[in-house]
């Protein structure tokens, strides 16, 4: 496995597997790896000729200085974890090397799906997002990429950047890898001491919750985040932001639900944000459809 620093020489590995007709996949992370990164390398491995995995802590998609600071950073065993999954290049550049010339002039406007939901309470945070990805799918060049459903919303605006801007990226999105208690799999559960990490599965719950009610027949979606939040409340040590019930594909909110809709939450559990989604439909529509996670 090769290791590179270099926005050329990532450019250069890649077009060089292509041209000697290797198909190239791209796992973009902020490192800190666990098994939800593993399930999309796992996914890359399988369809791609040629594996990259980039690691990068992208501080403009971070507001809040203290997060950028507190964000983990564990290299090292981020490449034995990438070394034993088979992946061909991890691509790990400076911040100077991504962004030579300090804060960048010209971005990624992610348009309307970036001010709801996260882009509410976290402003900027999906113009940062858009930015990095449009510049590693940039220096990758034709690849698959692989992303996570466990950020839905980054999902569907990754989706739209690459329809919108023509890039030639296949977005594939993959499954939240869950820990057995449901809580989902994130880098920022390293911070959560004992209490908070059993605090932080009522996100899971209130997410089960919603969708029972759904299943049972509820479409009121304003009883549904009801249900949601109260689930969240029964711990002091969260404190909710959002719950939401909204179309899988825009992620507007909808009122009454009448076909699948994906519900999504946020809130803090001491100093750790965390958020989760799942997807819901109504009994009227079930009929043997899975409902995935
Ligand atoms: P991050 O390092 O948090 O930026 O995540 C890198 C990629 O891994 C993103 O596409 C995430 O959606 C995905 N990811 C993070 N956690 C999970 C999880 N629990 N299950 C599946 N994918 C995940």
């Amino acid at each position: 496995m090769e290791l590179v620093e270099a926005k050329r020489a990532f450019r250069a590995c890649l077009g060089s597997a292509r041209s000697k007709g290797a198909s190239v996949g791209l796992v973009p992370t902020m490192g800190a790896l666990h098994d939800g990164h593993l399930s999309l390398i796992r996914a890359a491995r399988d369809e791609c000729d040629t594996l990259a995995v980039s690691i990068f802590v992208n501080p403009t998609q971070f507001g809040d200085a203290s997060d950028l600071a507190a964000y983990p950073r564990e290299l090292e065993s981020d490449l034995a974890q990438c070394g034993a999954a088979g992946v061909d290049m991890v691509f790990a550049p400076s911040v100077a090397e991504m962004y030579p010339f300090g804060e960048p002039a010209v971005t990624v406007d992610p348009g309307p799906l970036g001010s709801i939901l996260e882009g509410t309470s976290r402003r900027g945070h999906f113009a940062g997002v858009t930015t990095v990805v449009t510049k590693l799918f940039s220096l990758a060049g034709t690849c698959r990429a692989y992303f996570g459903e466990k950020d839905f919303q980054q999902l569907a605006i990754v989706r739209r950047t690459v329809q919108d801007l023509e890039l030639d990226v296949e977005v594939r999105g993959c499954p939240t890898v869950r820990e057995a208690d449901g809580l989902a799999m994130s880098s920022r559960n390293t911070r959560l001491d004992a209490s908070g990490r059993e605090a932080a599965v009522a996100l899971w719950r209130s997410l089960e919750a919603g969708r029972a009610l759904i299943a049972a027949g509820e479409q009121d979606s304003s009883a549904v985040m009801a249900t949601m939040r109260a689930v969240l409340g029964q711990s002091t040590l969260v404190v909710a932001d959002y719950t939401a019930v909204a179309d899988p594909f825009t992620l507007s909110s909808v009122e009454e639900i009448s076909g699948e809709v994906r519900l999504l939450v946020a809130a803090r559990v001491e100093p750790v944000r965390l958020i989760d989604n799942l997807a819901a439909i109504p009994p009227a529509i079930a009929g043997n459809r899975a409902v995935g996670k």
